[in-house]
């Protein structure tokens, strides 16, 4: 395998963190190049310190300052960049040959399309880089020869399962023989509660999901089914398959992450534990196999497995997410940045969870008529995502 040098952008989060330990477990083969962080400075000073890395990104002047303070290793320390600006320049250096694209929400999309136009090896966590960007992201990859290896547990599952010939390649269109995609979804925390007691769900029980440990943004997506939604217009850019071939199982116990349907009627599936260090693994040794640290999956003890149909009265943010597909780009930034909003605002207890749903449906009637064709640059994507965040954070402040 080729010596890698890693910038894990959001090294601080959930999937940041589980690079850093497939990572170091791999030091013949790979090292840490740059790692960034947004408030937790003290974790971004342990982790550059363990790592060895030679630059952190940090936010502001302070951060700098609080990360100077954290610093215990020997030295100086790593460099110091600042900004959002300091992302994009550090995914650039020549020195850098894969970008673990983790940072949450619309603020990782700059990062990973940069490392799409640099053509670097992206694993790319950041869904919402694809749901508000999809077309100029995959495009960027593939004019610039990037090679993208899908880190989301049911895209690279899907990946796994795809003809061998097409992992090779950015898709423009569905790979041969492949009828369906199925994507599969725990149904979270509330897939049982009863629909009257969820405008009385808590932040703390929503972020308390059955199978994985992951940031809080993303569990409260995973408990409204929104993230589900996410996940299939990533894999609609991922994987070039129209929105009628893509389908949403619920599948509780969340050891199939997902499968592929073939012309024939064959299904291939990816079994695993739910824990992203074998999608990280499988990213950052791609083609190759390598150890994650991930037990065994004992099937036996497991004994069944479980599928149903998703229930879109339950989850009409799973809803709103295909319609948003079927609509268009505009559609899903804005279904992203309201999204985004409206979670930030439950998890503030400033709305009820109830509302979230509500808050994306009125942002998408207020941008609807939107053309997609004005689309078609990354300052077009974040102006409407500005302008979309604007809509959302009054709805919630009326709701508040
Ligand atoms: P976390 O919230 O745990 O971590 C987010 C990371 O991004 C942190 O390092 C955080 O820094 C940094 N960050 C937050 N805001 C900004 C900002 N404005 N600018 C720069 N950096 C920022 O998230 P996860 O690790 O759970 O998720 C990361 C991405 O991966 C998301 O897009 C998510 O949808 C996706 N994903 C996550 C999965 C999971 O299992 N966790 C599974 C599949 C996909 P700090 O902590 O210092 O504030």
């Amino acid at each position: 395998m080729k010596f890698q040098q890693l910038c894990v952008l959001g090294s601080t989060g959930s999937i940041g963190e589980s690079t850093l330990d497939v990572a170091l477990r791999h030091p013949e083969t790979m090292a840490v190049y740059a790692l960034s962080a947004y408030s937790r400075m003290e974790k971004l000073a342990e982790q550059a310190r363990i790592a060895r890395a030679k630059i952190v990104i940090v936010p502001t002047e302070q951060a700098r300052d609080r990360f100077r303070q954290a610093w215990a290793g020997d030295g100086a320390g790593p460099e110091i960049r600042i900004g959002a600006q300091a992302l994009v320049d550090t995914v650039l250096d020549s020195e850098v040959t894969t970008v673990m694209a983790a940072i949450v929400g619309a603020a990782g999309l700059p990062s990973a399309l940069a490392a799409a136009k640099a053509g670097k090896r992206i694993l790319l966590a950041n869904k919402e880089a694809l749901v508000a960007a999809g077309g100029l992201f995959m495009r960027t990859a593939r004019e610039n020869g990037a090679e993208l290896l899908p880190i989301d547990s049911e895209h690279n599952a899907i990946f796994q399962c795809m003809p061998q010939v097409t992992r090779a390649t950015i898709p423009t269109e569905p790979a041969a023989g492949v009828r369906r995609l199925l994507l599969t979804g725990s149904g979270g925390p509330f897939r049982q509660t009863a629909i009257d007691q969820l405008a009385g769900v808590t932040p703390d029980q929503a972020c308390a999901h059955p199978n994985w440990s992951m940031g809080r943004k993303i569990s409260v997506d995973s408990a409204t089914m929104l993230n589900k939604g996410l996940e299939v217009i990533e894999a609609h850019w991922l994987f070039a398959m129209p929105v009628d071939r893509i389908k949403v199982v619920i599948h509780p116990q969340s050891m199939v992450h997902s499968m592929v349907e073939y012309e024939d009627g064959s299904i291939l599936a990816q079994l695993g534990q739910p824990d992203m260090r074998t999608p990280i693994a499988y990213g950052l040794g791609f083609p190759e196999r390598i150890d994650s640290g991930v037990g065994l999956l004992q099937l036996a003890m497991l004994g069944r497995l479980d599928f149903e149909e998703p229930d879109f009265e339950r989850f009409p943010c799973l809803r709103l997410s295909f319609d948003a597909l079927k609509t268009g780009q505009a559609a899903c930034v804005a279904l992203n940045a309201a999204n985004e909003i409206a979670v930030d605002c439950f998890l503030k207890q400033q709305i009820r969870y109830t509302e979230i749903a509500p808050v994306i449906e009125s942002c998408l009637e207020r941008i609807t008529g939107r053309s997609d064709t004005s689309l078609d640059s990354l300052d077009d994507v974040l102006a409407l995502d500005a302008h979309t965040r604007g809509i959302a954070t009054e709805l919630c402040q009326l709701k508040a």
